[in-house]
């Protein structure tokens, strides 16, 4: 293998120094600046709770992997995972239904977990106040890690397999030639390299910064405190007997420590702390000396000294022994920092990961290097997810100090972040809120999931309303905006999804290596297709526009999913073929609905006629005075056009359409509507209904691979696949009962047992059902299949429904 330097030996880089190694990648140096295991860094003073839990799948399996790994895993001083269970306590309502809802994401995720009373909360933890807890959410793998030692651990076997430690010794600079790394300079001289991988925990910005790479994250200060011997705990020869103990609601948590009690705390003030403020690597074998830990702030744990003694009223024979504000990356939307800097070739980070995650994104890092494609979709991590404006210190600071605030909140699927908002605006922005826009936020986007102004619609339509938390975020205004849409004609706000230019003499040869559909048809037709990765996995979905064929001038425009999409075409466009990002400078109206073409029609001399523009077809076109691209399709599944123009004139392409199409019942719908529309027509969102985990065939999305084209990447793969045969399958579930409204990442059980999971729902105001798209094995795949959906505390009985529910001949679409 080639030779890899590792910066950082804390709990990240030993575990990506041991994958590496067992898989055979043995020119490993493991550098720190630290003694080795207790270097110093976060991971010297972490507690090491490992809670599994979490609205993202990703997330529940890289601690999945994590609590599996530890646990098979000694050092010298003892065992790496204490497996006592891990206890989430509601003193509230709120927190009690909460907790049933988490309890559903560990079971759609294979996890082990039940929601006890409050009896059974305190046979599990005797410390906790009986009139207190109103229940708990218990998950019997959860426990402690024991990060030191799964450092030692993890480099010692990685030192057995070859790979070299360099404690006691700083990187001052990496090395880069021909925009590759070379190697890195460090204070016990240069080690060269060909891959360098920066695990340098809260100096990350510090070790990425000497290739010029900004990385978005904060160390933000959290205090952790240990109490005087309890008095309850008195005679205890075990390091933890109790589960280790969240208290969301009052941002607290605990553990076990023979016969004390720790306490870690985020119910204070975010404090920020600069990379040049850190101390130096000086005497870490001692807590207060240690780099990463900042003087104790009393006043900050005065409220949270109190409600942990409300909580465990043993507690209050007690005192602080010692507390810490330690520091630990956040980041903007709370996940880690996997991959590759665009311009550095080798130079890669693993950074902002939890001690939870840290075998997990060990090993999806060294599958990353050594094949190139990791085990769990680690897509949600990808260092190249952010926009341009994500990246911005200021922006990076204040959503990183929002993160630490919330981190235990509760939080709806739908809940837009508070600050910075309103940040991006469509050029018909003042029209939308005319219109009495209810605006959540997409990518920044300011974007209305309904409009006030349709509220008159209600006495023309009935509306089905969804149970409590389905219809937070909702209006029964969005219900009538779907059932317009099928009837009349609607103007939706198109602009938050992002629009990639391909331009240059390659483009052609270079966008049909890398899609699975035929996109050098004629100049105007638009592919639906996929970019798969060399296994055959959805790595995007992406419909592909051939807007010139000029020679030196092939030009498409792709609508695609994000800058993951985005970063992928940049970093393997050639030299004659141009990427770019026109999401800012262009903005789209989806005019959907059977009277859209008179409506287009009476503003435009081109023709949109059956004849003039095909089904998945484009034209340059005029609407009023505006230049357009037009293309015809619709994600509704109703008849009408992707109206696309520069963000100058996108005012007077709304009012153009608006001043019109009042002779056509034109109405303005939002989001809500656009979703439930979408899933009666079955069509899959990247992301949530399919991603890295999943082939087309099994996805539903066969249809979009063209085998007899030539080579592309993932063609090979796909080759080995029998369509008709998969193990697993995206099917449509449906219920009568508006009340069974899901939200997506709920399981689905057959015999009362886990057999899958949600990813989108919403009811279909057309076809009056409760639609539920979900992961199952083919077992359970067949139409006519009954199954439940835990949802909270309930079990929803739901029935494997053929699809698309509306519309399967085309006949809207095509007409
Ligand atoms: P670190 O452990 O900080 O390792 C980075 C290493 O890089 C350091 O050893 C440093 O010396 C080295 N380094 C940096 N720059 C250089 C350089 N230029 N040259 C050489 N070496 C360099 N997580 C949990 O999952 N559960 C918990 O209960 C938990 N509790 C926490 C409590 C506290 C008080 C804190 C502070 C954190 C807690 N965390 C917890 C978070 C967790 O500790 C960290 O996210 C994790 O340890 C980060 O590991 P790391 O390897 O990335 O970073």
């Amino acid at each position: 293998g080639p030779r890899v330097v590792v910066i950082g030996a804390g709990v990240v880089g030993a575990a990506l120094a041991d994958e590496l190694t067992q898989r055979g990648w043995t020119d490993v140096t493991v550098v720190d600046a630290g003694p080795i295991p207790h270097t110093g860094g976060s991971t010297t003073h972490a507690p090491g709770l490992v809670f599994q839990a979490s609205p993202s799948r990703m997330m529940t399996e890289l601690a999945t992997y994590t609590v599996e790994k530890l646990a098979s895993l000694a050092s010298d001083d003892g065992p790496c995972f204490l497996q006592v269970g891990g206890l989430e306590v509601a003193t509230s309502p709120d927190r009690l239904a909460d907790l049933h809802r988490r309890a559903g994401w560990l079971t759609a995720s294979g996890v082990e977990a039940r929601v006890l009373t409050a009896v059974e909360c305190v046979e599990l933890h005797d410390l906790l106040d009986p009139t207190l807890v109103l229940g708990g959410l218990f998950t019997p793998t959860d426990g402690l890690a024991k990060a030191v030692r799964a450092v030692d651990a993890q480099t010692r076997r990685a030192e057995q397999h070859g790979a070299t430690l360099r404690p006691g010794t700083e990187v001052t600079d990496v090395l880069v030639a021909d925009g590759r790394v070379t190697g890195v300079a460090t204070t016990g001289g240069e080690i060269p390299a060909d891959i360098v991988v920066c695990c340098a925990g809260i100096w990350g910005q510090k070790v990425a910064g000497m290739v010029g790479l900004t990385l978005p994250l904060t160390p933000l200060e959290h205090q952790l405190v240990r109490t005087t011997a309890v008095p309850a705990q008195a005679g205890q020869v075990e390091e933890a007997l109790r589960p280790i103990l969240r208290h969301q609601g009052e941002d607290l948590y605990y553990r076990d420590d023979f016969d004390h009690q720790v306490v870690g705390s985020y119910a204070h003030r975010p404090i920020p702390v600069a990379v040049e403020d850190f101390d130096d690597w000086g005497r870490p074998g001692d807590a207060q000396g240690m780099p990463s830990v900042r003087p104790f702030t009393p006043d900050d744990f005065e409220g949270p000294w109190k409600d942990s003694q409300i909580l465990l009223p043993a507690l209050a024979d007690t005192q602080v022994e010692w507390g810490i504000n330690g520091m630990f990356s956040f980041t903007t939307d709370g996940g880690p920092l996997i991959g590759e800097s665009p311009d550095v070739a080798g130079f890669w980070v693993a950074e902002a990961v939890w001690v939870t995650h840290s075998a997990g994104v060990g090993r999806a890092v060294a599958e990353l290097l050594v094949d190139g494609v990791p085990t769990t979709d680690v897509h949600e991590a990808a260092l190249d997810r952010f926009e341009r404006h994500q990246v911005g210190p200021a922006y990076v600071l204040e959503r990183d100090q929002q993160n630490f605030v919330e981190v235990y909140d509760l939080l709806h699927p739908l809940q837009p972040m508070e600050s910075p908002r309103p940040l991006r605006l469509p050029p018909f922005h003042q029209r939308q809120g005319e219109l009495g826009g209810y605006f959540l936020e997409a990518n920044g986007w300011e974007r209305p999931q309904w409009y006030d102004a349709n509220v008159g619609l209600l006495e023309t339509y009935d509306v089905a309303v969804p149970g409590d938390w389905a219809a937070r975020y909702w209006s029964p205004i969005a219900g009538a905006e779907a059932r317009a849409t099928r009837e009349r004609v609607a103007m939706y706000d198109m602009t938050a999804l992002k629009r990639i230019e391909v331009v240059g003499r390659g483009a052609t040869a270079f966008l049909q290596a890398l899609v699975t559909g035929n996109v050098a048809a004629s100049v105007g037709s638009v592919t639906y297709c996929l970019m798969l990765d060399p296994r055959g996995r959805i790595r995007s979905d992406v419909t592909v526009a051939r807007l010139s064929a000029a020679p030196g001038q092939q030009r498409y425009q792709i609508g695609a999913n994000g800058n993951l999409d985005l970063a992928y075409l940049q970093a393997l466009a050639p030299a004659d073929v141009f990427v770019h990002d026109v999401t800012a400078g262009t903005c789209c109206i989806g005019l959907w609905g059977p009277a859209a073409r008179d409506l287009v029609q009476s503003v435009s001399t081109d023709d949109f006629s059956n004849a003039g523009v095909k089904y998945f077809r484009a034209v340059e076109a005029h609407v009023g005075m505006v230049p357009v691209t037009a293309m015809r399709l619709s994600y509704v599944g109703e008849l009408g056009w992707e109206l696309y123009t520069t963000a100058d004139l996108g005012m007077k392409l709304w009012d153009t359409l608006w001043r019109a199409g009042q002779d056509h019942g034109v109405l303005a719908g939002g989001r809500a509507a656009f979703n439930s529309l979408r899933l009666e027509k079955g069509y899959r969102s990247f992301g949530a209904d399919m991603t890295w985990d999943h082939d087309p065939y099994e996805a539903g999305v066969g249809f979009a691979v063209k085998m007899a084209k030539d080579d592309f990447v993932g063609k090979a793969a796909l080759a080995d696949l029998d369509p008709g045969a998969v193990a697993k399958k995206l099917v449509c579930l449906t219920s009568t009962d508006p009340l069974a409204v899901v939200m997506g990442k709920e399981p689905v059980l057959a015999d009362g047992a886990p057999v899958g999971y949600v990813t989108s729902a919403a009811w279909g105001h057309t076809v009056g059902r409760a639609i539920a798209y979900a992961w199952v094995p083919a077992a359970f795949a067949a139409p006519g299949t009954e199954v439940e959906i835990g949802y909270f505390d309930q079990r929803l009985p739901y029935v494997v429904t053929e699809e698309p529910l509306f519309d399967p001949a085309m006949t809207r679409l095509r007409g």
